[in-house]
């Protein structure tokens, strides 16, 4: 999903208003991670850096590596080891919005974007699902959702 979508789900997952700016910036990291390798690739392949490039470039295994790794349970483990080190007291809030990022995309990607959870031990991802910017029945369904799940949280916090 998009930027907006995994800060909501890093939000309904913490249950923590209060670091909604951190909160965006952790839910964002597989991404943030993935970019430059995307840059790269895309760049190396001649594409324009256009909304275009999600429709028509098929991405190079080497990318989709990255790609999944970020993007995979092991992956996660490793970079919360890392964040680990130097935050700490983040570190709980840090694994959650990274975890929520994954259940998002397990839902909004398809095909070889597909994610795969259990990289690399195994390629398991679901068969069904559809790329979110192709498919606006996922996108519309995802974000009813999170903002359904993020206004319970606020009414909790009784911030409204
Ligand atoms: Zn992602």
């Amino acid at each position: 999903m998009d930027n907006i979508a995994h800060w909501l789900g890093g939000m309904a997952l913490t249950g923590r208003p209060d670091l909604f700016i951190l909160i965006f910036i952790f839910s964002n990291i597989p991404d943030i991670l993935s970019a430059p390798f995307f840059f790269y690739y895309v760049i190396k392949d001649g594409f324009p850096i256009k909304k275009k490039v999600l429709f028509e470039w098929k991405p190079p295994q080497e990318y989709l590596d990255y790609y999944r790794f970020f993007h995979s349970l092991f992956g996660m483990s490793i970079i919360t080891a890392v964040f680990n080190v130097f935050l700490p007291q983040y570190t709980q809030v840090f694994l959650l919005c990274y975890l929520s990022h994954i259940i998002l995309d397990v839902f909004s990607h398809g095909g070889f974007w597909a994610t795969r959870i259990f990289y690399p031990f195994s390629d398991f991802h679901l068969g069904f699902t559809k790329n979110h910017w192709q498919h606006k029945l996922t996108r519309r369904t995802i974000f009813l959702i999170l903002i359904l799940m993020n206004v319970n949280i606020l009414l909790r916090h009784k911030i409204f």
